[in-house]
């Protein structure tokens, strides 16, 4: 049973959406975790400049089919791509916790072109293909409560409602689960905090970890959509 919220908080709801997965990679052009990306003639499959590996996909949003406050640009497939080599380990050569890390590649790319699924060889995620989004509630954590101008909670209260908001695990939109401070990546282009459109959590629906537990989150300029940003922290 999740704890109320105190009516100073109810005015920041945001809707998250959980995505709804099935197994597989019927469909090349899918939002999935993992699997294989689509790529449009002329654009190639990352490669990670400090290993020379092919990078796996990690997430593949087709923005058209997606909820309303996560669709920015209207158009297009965004492609989450990570480099998880262990030897050498670029996720720390190449500080990948950080935005814009040389090992990793956020992008949108165009759907509408001629295309194909990548044919390159390498590592791959167990393909999960979203098939649904389920609408949820979600708040912000305190830190981000005091920057909105929530105050007047006792301890207690605020200690309550951060056991249930940020929702942690997978979701689209929403309230960021920050594991450390506050970390909206700035876009390149106009320096507005960027607006989360994916949240990845530790050994969640990827098999994959976050240094010690840690969250991801991608990230997306709503005004310039084609700057995308990509972090992580753990406790
Ligand atoms: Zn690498
Ligand atoms: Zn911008």
């Amino acid at each position: 049973m999740p704890h109320a919220i105190p009516d100073a908080v109810i005015p920041h709801r945001r809707t998250a959406y959980r995505p709804d997965v099935v197994e597989g990679d019927d469909d090349p052009k899918a939002s999935k975790l993992g699997g294989t990306p689509w790529l449009p003639e002329g654009t190639t499959h990352p490669v990670c400049p400090n290993c020379n590996h092919p990078m796996p996909l990690l997430l593949q949003l087709d923005v058209a089919t997606l909820p309303d406050p996560a669709r920015y640009g209207g158009t297009g497939l965004l492609q989450l791509f990570y480099c998880t080599n262990a030897e050498p380990l670029c996720e720390v050569d190449c500080e990948a916790f950080f935005p814009n890390a040389k090992s990793v590649v956020a992008r949108r790319v165009d759907s509408t072109t001629k295309g194909a699924a990548s044919a390159v060889e390498g590592e791959r995620f167990e393909a999960k293909r979203i098939v649904g989004w389920e609408a949820t509630d979600d708040y912000p954590n305190w830190e981000e409560g005091e920057e909105l101008g929530i105050t007047g909670l006792d301890d207690a209260t605020i200690d309550a409602l951060g056991e249930d908001w940020p929702l942690t695990g997978e979701k689209l939109a929403g309230w960021p689960a920050w594991v450390q401070g506050i970390e909206y990546p700035e876009c390149t282009e106009c320096g507005e905090p960027q607006a989360l459109v994916f949240q990845i959590d530790s050994e969640g629906l990827l098999d994959y970890g976050w240094g010690d537990m840690g969250v991801a989150h991608l990230t997306q300029c709503s005004a310039h959509p084609d700057h995308l940003s990509f972090g992580w922290a753990c406790g």
